[in-house]
């Protein structure tokens, strides 16, 4: 009789997921439980029978999921992505299961969607494909600006934000850096500032957004900050939707004091992002009113997804699953917590 493999519950997958984790898990300890929804509060009891849950970033790991994770016997919540706001670690902590997430996949990917996202939004490349595709080869109302020169402010130099940074430095602009934990010898390397916030703000002609959502990181672009802002600049957010508080960003591109918007990101994206509703009714207003600017362009959560990084996911993640089943300890860098126990 063949030898019952602890169980690996993988929540809110689609098939670029499931086609990367399933190639990966040759090696692995654990039989894969694919699911499509996400994990809540109604969906936890999905994980029965697991020892191991794998979440993405709409995951909601709330205190009451992983009390009930931990009856169950999940000693090992794997998040197949990098921010973990959707997370109650201390919670994880109690409920004695190690949090393990991988913090990065591919930097390089984020960094070049940001890159695309700005091009495309400052020189209206989605509409000149549309009009193109309609043999309109008409010209008006597609003025750009020229980067080299302007200021690009970025918050956050972490792994997206330095490489943004360093790249956006090669277009000949002059880089103003915030963050919480400054790295000088960087910065002085690459001929970057750091500034505080307010500067920033105040002198940036692009904004780009590397910061993860914490309590300080959220809504942390809003109609105080967006009126300090100069009058046509373009803000771009990768990072979390939070961080920007939409009904602002409206106001500020309704008024005609925001120049552009790329998001690849939304406050409400849960439920809405990685889903096909081309045939339904779109509920959220402000998302709606979004969509109507022209100079605003969404994309849906998708700067992680390349080759490579859906490739370091799978391997990341397995190599904590094996590890942690065999009470090695997780791959460096990548445990958020681990109880104590
Ligand atoms: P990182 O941890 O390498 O860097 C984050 C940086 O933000 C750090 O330098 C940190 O000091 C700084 N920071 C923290 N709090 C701050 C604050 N209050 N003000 C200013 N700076 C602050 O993270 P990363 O890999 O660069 O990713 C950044 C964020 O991007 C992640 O937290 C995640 O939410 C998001 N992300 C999105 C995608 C996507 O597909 N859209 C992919 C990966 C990451």
């Amino acid at each position: 009789m063949a030898d019952s493999r602890p169980i690996a519950a993988v929540f809110d997958t689609k098939s670029y997921d499931r086609d990367y984790l399933s190639r990966e898990t040759g090696s692995a300890s654990v039989d894969l439980r694919f699911h499509e929804f996400r994990l809540e509060a109604e969906t936890a009891a999905a994980a029965e029978g697991a020892s191991v849950v794998c979440v993405f970033v709409n995951d909601k790991a709330t205190p009451a999921v992983l009390q009930q994770l931990a009856k169950y016997g999940v000693r090992h919540l794997a998040l197949r992505c990098a921010g973990y706001n959707n997370v109650s670690l201390k919670a994880a902590e109690d409920a004695g299961i190690v949090v393990t997430r991988v913090p990065a996949y591919s930097p390089y990917a984020v960094a070049e969607h940001t890159i695309a996202l700005l091009l495309a939004v400052n020189r209206k490349l989605y509409r000149a494909y549309n009009r193109v595709r309609e043999f309109n080869f008409s010209i008006g109302g597609l003025v750009g600006f020229d980067l080299r020169g302007k200021t690009l402010g970025i918050v956050g130099t972490g792994r997206t934000g330095k490489l943004v940074a360093q790249m956006l430095k090669s277009f000949q602009m002059k880089v103003l850096a915030y963050d919480v934990h400054p790295d000088v010898e960087w910065a002085e390397k690459h001929d970057i500032k750091y500034a505080d916030f307010l500067t920033l703000v105040q002198e940036s002609d692009i904004l780009s957004l590397h910061a993860p959502l914490t309590p300080e990181t959220d809504h942390l672009i809003n109609k105080a900050t967006i009126a300090k802002m100069k009058r046509g600049v373009v803000i771009v957010n990768v990072s979390r939707g939070r961080l920007i508080h939409t009904k602002a960003l409206i106001h500020g591109l309704k008024s005609g004091h925001i120049g552009g918007v790329a998001l690849d990101v939304y406050e409400e994206e849960e439920g809405v992002f990685f889903e096909d509703l081309s045939g339904e009714v779109l509920q959220d207003d402000d998302l709606a009113r979004l969509l109507t600017f022209p100079n605003v362009l969404i994309t849906a959560h998708q700067a992680f997804l390349t080759h490579e990084a859906l490739s370091e996911i799978a391997r990341v993640t397995f190599e904590n699953v094996n590890r942690i089943l065999e009470g090695r300890p997780p791959l460096e860098g990548t445990v958020l917590k681990a109880p104590s126990s």
